[in-house]
């Protein structure tokens, strides 16, 4: 009998009625004769109504204690949804991170998942209940309770599918699938049927919303096949899967990313160590730098840029102008009028002449290039802010019909 593995996001059981939307799913699932295991999120905005809440009480809280409060929010929907099923006849067993067998270091509001315990699952199951389990939540080993990071909900579910041996796990959301482009800044954009572990990771980091990162990773690590659908729809969403780069898209994606600021050294000595130095200084702080380009010197001098998150920048910029004192630069500043546009995609690989195409629609379009990365499967462009949804549109144009 195959195991399915369900996950709900925030939006999915956002208030009752939704919740037994969800259990009627959840029971059509079961009814076909499938052992079903479903991972909640907390309902609509609870966890940022937590986090709010603790914050008016403490400007940074003990992260032990956040932990606590913010693992409350998936319990609520768990005990809810079993109720929903209860409720239309059949039984259902909800179980909190730690009763699922969730073991996490001990990084509070970051915790990684170290082992999964299914005993308690399976037994459940084999009783013939609905097993429902809390996300992003799990043990320490000190035995207090973490949470995953924001979207967590997906990792508990992509490691209970693999620890289960789950024939797929099905994240539900509020959209229908993967978009080509974000469908509210360019209308065309289309689902995509299939794509690969590699291409969804490059399309979080890239700035789009679909699923965790650590998720991805982990679905990719273990290869558990997933598939992002919309609550409200039987069919369609999007595959996530082992793809042959011969047959994937020379273009499955593109990205806008208005978060990102960019810093610059202008004059700086050109000699060894330097770059080992100042970024060497981020990394201490945490802080990860994204697009980095560094100027041909004149004179033994050059100029270098980086970009960061903007979360990041007053931290990255606070660094960078004491190290721009330190080595006598000309100047350092800060722009946060900057967005980053990505293109990515699998059949990049073995497919010249991406970049010119994209640098192409970028020109005729009128925008100008300030930075450019590229790794194997994807090229981003730094651009001005203001120019970012025009260049989207172009540039989803040129790739995507
Ligand atoms: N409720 C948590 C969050 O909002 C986890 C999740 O939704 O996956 O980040
Ligand atoms: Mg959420």
């Amino acid at each position: 009998m195959a195991i399915i593995v369900q996950k709900y996001g925030g939006s999915s059981v956002a208030d009752t009625e939704k919740i037994k939307k969800v259990a009627e799913k959840v029971v059509n699932t079961h009814r076909k004769g499938n052992k079903v295991v479903v991972v909640v999120s907390a309902m609509g905005k609870t966890t940022d109504n937590l986090i709010s809440l603790a914050r008016q009480i403490h400007p940074s809280p003990p992260t032990r204690e956040m932990d606590l409060l913010l693992s409350t929010g998936e319990l609520v929907s768990v005990a809810l949804l079993c109720m929903a099923i209860e409720k239309l006849g059949y039984e259902a067993e909800g179980l909190p991170g730690f009763f699922a067998g969730i073991r996490t270091d001990d990084a509070h509001t970051k915790a990684r998942i170290k082992t999964v315990d299914t005993r308690r699952i399976i037994e459940e199951l084999k009783k013939g209940k609905i097993v429902v389990v809390a996300g992003f939540q799990g043990l320490s080993p000190q035995e207090n309770i973490t949470t995953l990071g924001r979207g967590g909900s997906d990792l508990t579910a992509i490691a209970i599918a693999g620890a289960l041996k789950a024939e797929i796990c099905e994240i539900y959301t509020d959209v229908p699938g993967v978009f080509t482009t974000d469908p509210n800044l360019v209308p065309e954009a289309k689902i995509i049927p299939v794509i690969s572990y590699k291409e969804m990771l490059e399309m979080a980091s890239a700035g789009a919303k679909v699923m965790q990162s650590r998720a991805v990773e982990f679905a990719q690590k273990y290869h558990i096949p997933c598939v992002v659908k919309s609550t409200c729809q039987e069919n369609g969403g999007t595959m996530v899967t082992e793809v042959d780069f011969k047959e994937g898209a020379i273009v499955s994606s593109v990205t806008l990313d208005d978060k990102q600021a960019k810093i610059t050294f202008f004059n700086v000595p050109d000699k060894p160590g330097i770059a080992a130095k100042i970024f060497g200084a981020l990394g201490d702080a945490n802080i990860n730098v994204d697009v980095i380009v560094q100027n041909v010197s004149t004179s033994g001098y050059t100029d270098l840029s980086f970009t960061v998150n903007i979360t990041d920048m007053e931290k990255a910029y606070e660094i960078s102008r004491k190290l721009g004192q330190e080595l006598k630069c000309k100047d350092v500043t800060a722009d946060n009028d900057i967005a980053k546009i990505t293109v990515i995609g699998l059949g990049m690989m073995n497919h010249p002449g991406v970049a010119a195409r994209m640098f192409k629609a970028l020109a005729d379009a009128g925008v100008n290039i300030e930075m450019i990365s590229t790794s194997e499967i994807k090229i981003s462009c730094i651009i001005r802010k203001g120019e970012g949804h025009k260049a989207l549109k172009a540039v989803h144009q040129e790739f995507i019909r």
